[in-house]
């Protein structure tokens, strides 16, 4: 009697030790498929900027640095290209970071109203070279207290509103809108009347690398990470975010965030 019951514990444990290792070994296979896809995209997106870079230096050196008014204007390009280089690789850095569980959250009391002015200042000039406004309604000029992390909240702010701007018409607006919901949250609302997305984009907006225009031409061009990037500090908030789009009309971006 004894034996049997010895045997069918020793087969539970055998099979429970097969079915761990499975599910360990399908775990590294996964992260394994991430990281080659991962590469696979940050290649991709760092070429792009790479020999932009290359041509300007590769024309330059060709005669072109001979010409004064040229020579301005392909060191410039270069410049813009090694700028984006640089950005890119940032939001690589932090995108690998927050979805490997890395990245831990520093969380503190602050006033979300300053840190939203403190964005709009920062973005000012950007938003001044399309003539797009951006305002903060009147009736929020006062402290919100929130509990969360200080930093990664100001780069979602950045992104939010950097976008609004990327993909804002010439001569439009950014408004930005903190409200106070019951349930002891606040929901912060980044409003645009910019170019939109089409319904079937929206599903994808979040996707890492994800772009509506994936040409790369534009100038604006981003590494389609920022909303990547937000989505996942939100998350790791525990918040919500939340995206309505009209094509052709704008959009708006929101989170909620716990109040102090
Ligand atoms: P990117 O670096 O391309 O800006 P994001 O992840 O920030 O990457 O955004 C992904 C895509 O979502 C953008 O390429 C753009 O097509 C679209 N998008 C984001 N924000 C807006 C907005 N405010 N208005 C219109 N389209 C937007």
């Amino acid at each position: 009697q004894a034996i049997t019951t010895d045997m069918a514990t020793l087969t539970k444990q055998v099979k429970k030790f097969a079915t761990d290792k499975k599910l360990e070994i399908e775990m590294l296979k996964d992260r394994e498929e991430y990281r080659r896809e991962f590469l696979g995209n940050v290649s991709h997106e760092l070429k792009t900027p790479l020999f932009t870079v290359q041509g300007y230096i590769s024309t330059l050196l060709d005669g072109a640095h001979k010409d004064r008014t040229l020579r301005k204007k392909y060191l410039e390009r270069a410049e813009k290209g090694v700028e984006r280089l640089a950005y890119i690789i940032e939001d690589l850095d932090m995108i690998g970071k927050l979805e490997m569980g890395d990245e831990s959250l520093e969380v503190k009391e602050f006033d979300i109203v300053e840190l939203s002015q403190g964005v709009m200042d920062l973005l000012e000039m950007k938003a001044n070279k399309k003539d797009i406004s951006l305002h903060f309604d009147e009736k929020y000029y006062r402290p919100i207290r929130v509990i969360a992390d200080y930093e990664k909240i100001q780069q979602v702010m950045m992104n939010l509103v950097m976008n609004s701007i990327k993909y804002g018409k010439q001569g439009g607006s950014t408004e930005i809108s903190i409200e106070d919901l019951t349930n002891h949250k606040v929901i912060v609302r980044v409003i645009d009347n910019g170019e939109g997305i089409e319904k079937h984009n929206i599903p994808r907006l979040f996707e890492r690398f994800f772009r509506v225009d994936k040409s790369g031409a534009r100038s604006e061009g981003g590494s389609g990470l920022g909303l990547a990037i937000v989505k996942h500090i939100i998350e790791a908030h525990d918040e919500k975010i939340y995206v309505e789009s009209k094509f052709g009309k704008g959009s708006e971006f929101s989170f909620t965030l716990e109040k102090a």
